[in-house]
């Protein structure tokens, strides 16, 4: 079936839908993306406050080495024996930088100064009494300074790391992130600065991580933005797979909805233009033979493919739900070719029209019958709404309702193709059916096959019992027409008096009838 136009809005739909299923895996996959390298970033700094911490204890643990050493020798005269071991501690304990010696909190002995030097000791500026980050001292006034005190009574023993040691190891250890040493109020990044402001909050990866042994704390962390410069230079093999699959879904959903709705797009196109068109078979009493009515046969005159038939389109127009508007056009264009000429019709002539389970389902239909009707002169015409047996009506108050007032109106109901399906008596006694249409494939086993000739039989002598009239249809041969002519069969229809027809020369054979 050829495929034309589609209307602008149901494009953009589409078009959005596609663009939708584009983006969706794109976004799901730079989300999970963007997790994992969060996942990655904070393992890392996790690992490097790790990392910090261990070679910040290290260092620690040889100024208290230092302090343990020269504790004893606090309170003793600042002699030469006592100034060697000060600063034989600095010569030979890594890190340590220089060594004091305090009496009742006072710093009297150096390393540095040998006794030239005095200085009171604040034992608030330490954390816990055991640890300073101090901003520099008389020597080195701009140059961080990590004091480590160790006291006993009136004793005091002082070990210092220099600030070098320290930004050393926080950038050494920070490849991507940033490093920060807390002791206390105070705190040095890799800059080597101490502030005692408040700690900068990571936007990215913030790990804090506390010493197990000593009274310091270091915070790793990432600036914002971190995550996304990361997945830029780690993923871009994963970006382009992430981006293709979007692009691949999006495509698909293009190429599935295009599929999808053509045939719909192209049934409502035809719809509009009038391209659905009334053929008319006709059915004579199978005693004179005479026309005593028609079936009306839908077609599709399409632009391109030229005149097709039914059973290409009907249940494509039945799956969309567009058979009830077509429907409803064709039984209007019915009335209107028909009504004309309805004067030559012998009285009460049959007009069959196909109706499928859809056009059931609520009241419209009687609506529409009603304006059929009213085309013609009452009684002239008697409307045969004709139902496949293959697509059965569940019984509920609205076909009830639907039914009873059908046969108000003085529409007839037949039941199409019987025998192929499975209506029970109660089925036809339900809808009060009118007629039986023996289907097409027991007429053409007549003087073929004995079971089917028996299944027909057996429908002929079923609808009289239930008091029902019998249309035979797909008669073709002279052969069939006398058998069910002489088992009294009341209607007969098929190619043998006549092919569908358009209306005027559906007409025209009529009247030479
Ligand atoms: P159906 O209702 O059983 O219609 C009878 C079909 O048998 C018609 O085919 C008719 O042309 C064909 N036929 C009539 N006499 C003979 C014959 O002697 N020999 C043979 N071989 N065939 C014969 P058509 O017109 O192609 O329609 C096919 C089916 O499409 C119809 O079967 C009906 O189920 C459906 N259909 C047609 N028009 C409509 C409609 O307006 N609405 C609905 N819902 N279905 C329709
Ligand atoms: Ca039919
Ligand atoms: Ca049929």
């Amino acid at each position: 079936m050829p495929l034309t136009v589609n209307g602008p809005q149901k494009r953009a739909t589409r078009y959005l839908i596609s663009a939708l299923s584009a983006l969706l895996p794109i976004g799901l996959g730079i989300l999970i993306l963007h997790w994992q390298a969060e996942r990655t970033l904070q393992q890392s700094t996790a690992q490097m406050a790790q990392e910090a911490v261990r070679q910040f204890d290290l260092m620690l643990d040889n100024t208290a080495l230092a302090a343990q050493a020269l504790l004893p020798l606090a309170g003793q005269p600042c002699d030469s024996g006592v100034q060697l071991a000060l600063r034989e501690q600095v010569t030979r304990r890594p890190f340590v930088r220089a060594t004091t010696l305090s009496w009742q909190k006072n710093i009297y002995c150096s390393s540095l100064f040998g006794g030239g030097y005095e200085s009171l000791v604040n034992p608030g500026d330490y954390v816990d009494g055991r640890l300073w980050l101090m901003d520099g001292n008389p020597v080195t006034p701009d140059t961080a300074l990590l004091v480590y005190r160790l006291v006993d009574g009136d004793q005091g023993a002082f070990a210092s790391i220099d600030g070098y040691h320290l930004t050393n190891a926080l950038r050494l250890i920070s490849r991507h992130a940033e490093l920060i040493l807390q002791v206390g109020p105070h705190w040095m990044g890799a800059d080597g600065k101490v502030q005692d402001t408040a700690l900068p909050v990571f936007a990215v990866a913030h790990h804090h991580l506390v010493s197990p042994r000593y009274h310091y704390s270091v915070d790793a962390g990432m600036p914002a933005g971190e995550t996304w410069r990361y997945m830029q230079e780690r993923y871009p093999a994963l970006f382009s797979l992430v981006v293709f699959f979007g692009v691949l879904a999006g495509v698909l959903a293009h190429w599935l909805q295009k599929r999808s709705s053509a045939p719909t797009h192209e049934l409502q196109r035809a719809l509009g233009a009038n391209e659905f068109v009334a053929y008319f078979q006709p059915v004579v009493r199978g005693d004179t033979r005479e026309w005593a009515g028609c079936e009306v046969l839908m077609r599709w005159n399409h632009p391109k493919e030229g005149l097709v038939r039914p059973d290409l389109f009907i249940p494509l127009a039945e799956d969309c739900g567009l058979i009830v508007p077509m429907t409803r056009a064709l039984l209007r264009q019915t009335a209107a070719q028909l009504a004309p000429h309805a004067e030559r019709f012998p009285r009460g002539f049959h007009i069959g029209v196909n109706i499928t389970a859809r056009h059931c389902q609520d009241l419209a239909l009687v609506q529409d019958c009603r304006e059929f009707l009213a085309a013609f002169a009452p009684g002239q015409v008697t409307l045969v709404l004709e139902l496949t047996e293959r697509e059965l009506i569940n019984p509920t108050d609205i076909t009830r309702r639907l039914f009873d007032a059908l046969h108000e109106l003085g529409v007839m109901i037949a039941i199409d193709d019987f025998g192929t399906g499975h209506s029970s008596l109660a089925y036809l006694r339900n809808f009060n059916v009118d007629y039986l249409k023996i289907d097409q494939s027991f007429v053409a086993m007549i003087g073929v096959d004995a079971l089917s000739r028996h299944i027909l039989d057996s429908i002929i002598e079923l609808s009289g019992k239930l008091d029902l009239g019998i249309v035979a249809e797909g008669v073709e041969t002279i052969e069939q027409c006398e058998y069910l002519a002489a088992q009294g069969v009341d209607f007969l229809q098929g190619y043998l008096f006549g092919r569908p027809l358009p209306c005027d020369e559906f007409i025209k054979s009529l009247i030479s009838h």
